[in-house]
């Protein structure tokens, strides 16, 4: 047993229970004389381990059968690029929803290569709430909508799925493009509503260093930008099952243990009910308090990402030291906006959010 819990946003916490059967098989896996970190990629035992995962998380995920799912690297932060040069097309427009830091990124990646129009954006608020989607302004001629669900740093998540049909009017074929790294599979998804997803796996899937997408295939047909790098193009990927060249592997493994992990959790439902129990445990402390204070509009606060503010910064030195003495870790809040956040993905367990609780109030008391 572990004695902290790690509330870092990322590369996360992941479950024991992987980590204890990834020691296990270090040395030797499955009696093949070899670590999974030695093995060919090409060579019958990674293969195996490779189609595993990939179903595995077909099966959890319910991933449609024109999917394609791709373990490619490069991070999230390279989708940014890889998402206008292979989706951009010939008109060279994008929609953009800007709801915080990590949609500001993609935002200004994609200028690089076309016209990006912010179609919808919650700046005026602080970035503290998601735009209804009856504020959307979507080009009718755009190549794709593209959003975040889950915005690590400010910690705002949408609690629902954009319909673009609605807000499209007649135009109903635009792709909805995702970025799902801090909340993918924390809950069920409906795959078929997106053209694109996207999710770097270190923040709910496994070890950094891979990059999760789901594509549509029909958007493999399109031409990428030209001078878009073999690598940096989907189709490379999809028509050699992600062996173009060597994928992470290790990364893809520990994913697999992950995905029957998870499996064994009941699946994405059960997973989301046990986040929502999380979520609620530290959000309805921070309601009830005078000393923690959430910026976020409460519809729209992250399941997984909790920031929250001492109503006295002054206290912030001794909040993180007293908790690190209790083995509640890596609290302090992203440096772009401070006080504290919490990152509570699939593999923190409710005791270590209600240790976390417990700590809050009884530092609260003595600070009231
Ligand atoms: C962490 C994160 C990224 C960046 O991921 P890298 O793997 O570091 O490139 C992008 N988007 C979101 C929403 C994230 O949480």
């Amino acid at each position: 047993m572990r004695k902290i819990f790690n509330f870092s946003a990322g590369p996360a916490v992941l479950p024991e229970k992987v980590l204890e059967q990834a020691r296990e098989e270090m040395l030797d896996w499955h009696g093949s004389g070899m670590s999974v970190m030695e093995m060919s990629h090409r060579g019958k035992e990674f293969m195996s381990i490779a189609d595993q995962t990939e179903s595995a998380l077909r099966e959890l995920a319910d991933i449609p059968a024109n999917y394609k799912i791709l373990f490619l690297q490069g991070g999230a932060s390279s989708q940014f690029a890889m998402v206008p040069m292979n989706l951009l097309g010939r008109n060279g427009k994008a929609d953009y929803i800007h709801t915080g830091q990590w949609s500001g990124k993609a935002v200004s990646e994609a200028a690089n290569y076309g016209s990006v129009h912010i179609a919808a954006s919650s700046e005026n608020d602080g970035f503290n709430s998601v735009p209804p989607l009856d504020q959307w302004r979507i080009s009718p001629d755009t190549a794709y909508v593209h959003y975040t669900p889950n915005e690590t740093i400010g910690g705002v998540e949408f609690q629902w799925t954009p319909d673009l049909s609605a807000a499209a009017g007649d135009n109903k074929t635009i792709p909805l493009v995702a970025d799902m790294s801090s909340n993918f599979l924390s809950r069920p998804f409906d795959v078929s509503k997106f053209g694109l997803i996207y999710a770097g796996a270190q923040k709910n899937v496994g070890p950094a260093g891979l990059v999760i997408v789901i594509i549509r295939e029909d958007l493999l047909n399109i031409v990428p930008l030209s001078g878009t790098p073999t690598m940096y193009r989907y189709k490379t990927h999809a028509d050699n099952a992600s062996m173009y060249n060597t994928p992470p592997t290790y990364a893809i493994y520990i994913m697999g243990l992950v995905m029957e992990w998870l499996k064994s959790q009941g699946g994405l439902a059960a997973i989301e009910q046990r986040n929502i129990a999380k979520a609620r445990l530290i959000y309805d402390l921070i309601d009830t308090s005078n000393l923690y204070h959430c910026p976020v509009n409460r519809t729209d606060r992250s399941r997984m990402n909790v920031p929250f503010t001492l109503s006295d910064a002054g206290l912030d030195d001794a909040f993180l030291k007293q908790a690190r003495v209790r083995g509640l870790i890596q609290l302090k809040g992203h440096r772009s906006v401070g006080g504290m956040r919490a990152s509570i993905y699939n593999a923190m367990p409710l005791e270590g959010v209600q240790t976390l609780v417990d700590f809050m109030r009884e530092f609260e008391k003595y600070h009231a």
